[in-house]
C-alpha cells in the first residue's frame, strides 16, 4: 500500500443560539473552524484526522506520497520535524493510524491493545454558570446517565468557584465523581492575568478540594512549572492532572522525573499523535499512575482520543465535552454522520466499525466548506 495524497479541507460551522463562553478563552466562540486531514492510498483506503487549527499541512503532502502508510513510527519522526516550524501536524499521524486499523478491519482501539469497548464518560463542562444553574445542570446530566462531571474554576477569587463545588457536591452526594479543571496550564493574553494561582494558592485550593472528595485537579499551575506541580502534588491527596497540550515524549519524561502528575492527559491530536499518547499511557502505567486523554477539540478529535483511551489499561474515564445549552454533541461532532452520545449507564462506546469508526457527513459538509 502506498500514500497517494495528503489533503486538507476546512469547514466552518456556526451553531444557532448563544455563543459558547469557554473558561479557557477571553472571547466567546461563535463558530467551529475545523480542518480535516485526509490521507489517501492506492488501495482506496482513506484515513482521516482533525484536531486544533491546522495550516498549510497540504503543502507537506510531497513528503509522504509514495511511502508506506503503515510505517507510522518512521513517519512520526518526519512529523516531529514538521511540528518544529508548522504547528501541530498530528492529525496526519491520526489519519495513518485510521488507515492501519481500516486495513486490519478492526477499530483502532483493538489494533492498539483492545482493553475495553467502552469507557465511563465524564461530562466535561466548559462554561461558568451561576451556582443554582450549575446545580440544576449537574442534576440533569446525572439523570441522563453521567456518573462523573468536571467543573471549571475560573473566578479571580477561587472561593467563588468553591461555593459552586460545595453546592454541587451537596446536591449529588456521593452519587457522582467530581473533577476540577483550573485551566492554568496555558493562557491567552488578557485572560485572567490577576487570578493566576501561585504555588501557595494552589495548595490552599487543594486543602479545600480534599473536603469535597475531588477526583483530580487539572492544571493548577502553568504546564511548564514542573517543580511547582510536583510541590503541589506532594502536599495533597487530590490527584494532579495535566499534559493535555504538551509536545512529545521528552516533555512528559520531565513530568515523570519530577513527579509532577498523577493523571496524564496527552491529547493525541496535539501532543505527538497516537504514538506518543500510547507511549505516555504505558509510562504512566509503569509508574502506577493514570491516563485520561484530553479530547476537547471536535468530534474527530474525540473519536481519536477515545480509541487510544480504550486501548490503555489505566484509563478510568473518557472526557466527554458537553455543556448544554451552548456546547452540544451535534455542534461538537457537526462533521460526523452520527454524533457521539453516552449510553444509559454513562459509558461512551468505542464505535465497532474499522479505524476511528466514524464517517464524515459529506452531504452536510458541502455547504460548510471554506477555502
Ligand atoms: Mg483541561
Amino acid at each position: 500500500m502506498k500514500i497517494t495524497d495528503v489533503r486538507t479541507r476546512r469547514f466552518v460551522f456556526r451553531p444557532e443560539g448563544q455563543p459558547f463562553h469557554p473558561t479557557w478563552r477571553p472571547f466567546p466562540e461563535r463558530e467551529q473552524d475545523v480542518t480535516v486531514v485526509e490521507v489517501h492510498t492506492d488501495e482506496g483506503i482513506t484515513g482521516i484526522g482533525a484536531g486544533g487549527v491546522l495550516t498549510r499541512l497540504n503543502t507537506v503532502a510531497g513528503l509522504f506520497v509514495g511511502k508506506d502508510p503503515l510505517a507510522i513510527e518512521e513517519h512520526w519522526h518526519l512529523l516531529r520535524g514538521i511540528a518544529h516550524f508548522m504547528g501541530r501536524p498530528w492529525p496526519i499521524e491520526v489519519a495513518l493510524w485510521d488507515i492501519a486499523a481500516k486495513k486490519a478491519g478492526v477499530p483502532l482501539a483493538k489494533l492498539l491493545g483492545g482493553k475495553s469497548d467502552r469507557l465511563l464518560a465524564y461530562c466535561s463542562t466548559g462554561e461558568i454558570h451561576p451556582l443554582e444553574q450549575r446545580v440544576e445542570d449537574v442534576l440533569r446530566i446525572r439523570g441522563e446517565g453521567f456518573k462523573a462531571v468536571k467543573l471549571r474554576f475560573h473566578d479571580p477569587d477561587w472561593r467563588v468557584d468553591l461555593k459552586t463545588l460545595d453546592a454541587v457536591r451537596k446536591a449529588v452526594g456521593d452519587t457522582m465523581t467530581i473533577m476540577v479543571d483550573a485551566n492554568w496550564g496555558w493562557y491567552l493574553p488578557g485572560d485572567r492575568a490577576v487570578g493566576r494561582w501561585d504555588r501557595k494558592t494552589a495548595r490552599a485550593v487543594l486543602r479545600e478540594l480534599e473536603r469535597y472528595d475531588v477526583f483530580w485537579i487539572e492544571e493548577p499551575l502553568y504546564a511548564y512549572d514542573y517543580d511547582g506541580l510536583a510541590e503541589v502534588r506532594r502536599h495533597t491527596t487530590v490527584r494532579v492532572a495535566g499534559g493535555e497540550l504538551n509536545a512529545g515524549l521528552h516533555e512528559f519524561q520531565v513530568y515523570f522525573d519530577k513527579g509532577s502528575l498523577d493523571v496524564y492527559q496527552p491529547d493525541c491530536t496535539f501532543a505527538g499523535g497516537v504514538t506518543v499518547a500510547k507511549k505516555v499511557a504505558g509510562m504512566a502505567e509503569a509508574a502506577g499512575l493514570l491516563f485520561a486523554p484530553h479530547t476537547w477539540t471536535n468530534g474527530l478529535g474525540l473519536a481519536a482520543n477515545l480509541q487510544v483511551a480504550a486501548s490503555a489499561s489505566n484509563c478510568p474515564f473518557i472526557e466527554f465535552p458537553y455543556d448544554p445549552p451552548n456546547w452540544l454533541p451535534e455542534y461538537r461532532d457537526f462533521m460526523l454522520t452520527e454524533p457521539f452520545r453516552i449510553d444509559a449507564d454513562g459509558y461512551l462506546r468505542v464505535p465497532d466499525k474499522p479505524g476511528l469508526g466514524v464517517e464524515l457527513d459529506e452531504g452536510r459538509l458541502a455547504a460548510l466548506a471554506r477555502a
